[in-house]
């Protein structure tokens, strides 16, 4: 049952008046069933050979397999813009899959979009959690968040899709969610409650370990015009908020700075990454079409923004990529009153609603730490790189023993979390850096910070960072100990 009566669907969420060939709108009741998707999509690939082929990623915990859709026209004298779309990272965000099948389909059978093509390729992931969405259930089979896992990689999906992504070398990331219109919270505000009115609200980083030209170049190029689509066709939205208790009080979190997500993760790689939350969770199929529509208007717009702006997108990426900054370690939102429209249930009206905004699109560094030349990792530290790896850091081995002057870090202050997040026991640490002379053994890591996917380096290795390693029991420390991470301050052009 939705939570949703009809006064409201009819006044605020009329559904869109298009026709959409996707498995869900040949039937009445339901959702796409992972058949049904894997049929639809082995039939675009024969209609379409040359432009459509298919792999697969892996295997999801209950082992069906996930598909991975590459949508590209052959064409060597243009340099491809890379994008990513992934759905149904969440698997009650039901509309979210469904949009990506009716992406492939417009991409691929309308004539208007055809030219997209020329100029970009894609990889589409339309179903990633698989066994969630079977279940209409958020989370994995072993009940763990697929994206609150983008850092710790402790899920075998996450693994698949990050090893993929990182394989890819994305410039532009979309990750399709839905979210709930109807919050606990909510039923505390205005006189009877109220339900969140934003059909789409977009989540791109406020993280300052990401070059703030990339951060202002995502916002400016390409959240802003899909906004005014959106306008255009009298579709609500707002940059993402999500309310949150502060000393009693509700308050909204606005945008977003960890890295544990998507939206940040990718765009800690150096590319354009957006999040969006289509309003959806929880309200059955109601509105469907609308939902879908909403989606494929904010992607349409992306791609287009990337087809038209192909070589400046590359441009500021590459600058993004040369600009060393320095690793934040702790930051503050900035907070101030703001106003939202949302509908009151009382009255069904949408009204404007005061609210306190914890802003993290207006982050305060508060501490940082200069950036190393390259940082060094103990030969036995595998789970360490390991992930580093599967993030798409390129890592070089000491081929001999060898001393260098680092910096390295002993543990003035630890706490571990006595309960379990996400299936670990989170550490917060604090630290003292002193320079020391130190010989490290052959097959050291070394991970230099002057490659393209750095600043990824720098967020899961500074162990301050609230989503680093070590907040995630990547390795367990204790107090006093010196971890096995160090910092190579001065340039050494012997290393590889
Ligand atoms: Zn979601």
């Amino acid at each position: 049952m939705s939570p949703q009566s009809k006064k409201v669907t009819e006044k605020f969420f009329q559904d869109a008046d298009i026709t959409i060939n996707t498995p869900a709108f040949q039937k009445k009741k339901g959702y796409t069933s992972y058949e049904e998707l894997m049929e639809y999509l082995n039939s675009q690939i024969s209609k379409h050979p040359n432009l459509m082929s298919m792999s697969f990623i892996g295997t999801s915990q209950r082992g069906k397999e996930i598909p991975m859709v590459h949508l590209n026209r052959e064409n060597e004298n243009t340099e491809k813009v890379k994008v990513w779309i992934q759905g149904g990272l969440h698997g009650n965000e039901m509309g979210s899959p469904e949009s990506v099948l009716y992406l492939i389909d417009q991409l691929l059978n309308n004539a208007e979009y055809a030219y997209l093509l020329d100029k970009i390729e894609l990889k589409m992931i339309p179903m990633a959690n698989i066994d969630g969405y079977e279940k209409e259930n958020r989370y994995a089979a072993n009940g763990l968040d697929l994206n609150r896992d983008q850092i710790k990689l402790n899920i075998k999906e996450s693994v698949f899709l990050k090893q993929a992504f990182s394989d890819f070398g994305a410039e532009v990331a979309l990750d399709l969610h839905e979210y709930k219109p109807y919050r606990k919270d909510y039923t505390a505000l205005s006189t009877y409650g109220i339900a969140s009115i934003y059909d789409a609200m977009f989540l791109y980083t406020g993280n300052l370990n990401v070059p703030d030209n990339l951060r202002n170049y995502t916002k400016d190029r390409f959240v802003i015009p899909a906004k005014k689509v959106l306008d255009e066709h009298q579709l609500l939205h707002h940059d993402y908020i999500s309310t949150v208790k502060h000393l009693g009080d509700i308050h909204f979190n606005q945008g977003s700075e960890s890295s544990r997500s998507s939206a940040t993760s990718y765009a800690l790689t150096g590319c354009v990454s957006t999040l969006l939350e289509i309003r959806g969770v929880g309200i059955g199929r109601t509105s469907f079409k609308r939902r879908i529509q909403t989606t494929f208007l904010i992607s349409m717009s992306y791609l287009k923004t990337a087809y038209n702006n192909s070589e400046e997108l590359k441009a500021e990426i590459a600058k993004a990529k040369k600009t060393q900054v320095n690793a934040a370690l702790e930051t503050k939102r900035n907070v101030y009153k703001d106003t939202i429209i949302t509908i009151d249930l009382d009255k069904n009206e949408a009204i404007d609603f005061e609210v306190t905004i914890r802003d993290a699109l207006q982050l305060q560094l508060l501490k940082e730490r200069t950036r190393p030349f390259a940082y060094f990792i103990l030969p036995e530290e595998k789970a360490i790189t390991e992930r580093l790896k599967i993030l798409g850091l390129e890592l070089s081995l000491l081929d001999e023993e060898k001393e260098f002057e680092v910096e390295s870090y002993t543990v003035t202050e630890y706490e571990r979390e006595a309960k379990k997040y996400e299936g670990v026991n989170r550490q917060t640490i604090s630290t003292e850096v002193k320079t020391i002379k130190k010989s490290f053994p052959k097959g050291t890591v070394v991970v230099k910070m002057d490659q393209s996917k750095a600043n990824m380096a720098m967020e899961v290795l500074e162990p301050e960072v609230k989503n680093s390693f070590i907040t995630f029991e990547v390795i367990e420390t204790a107090k006093g100990a010196v971890l096995p991470i160090y910092r190579l301050i001065k340039t050494d052009t012997s290393l590889r």
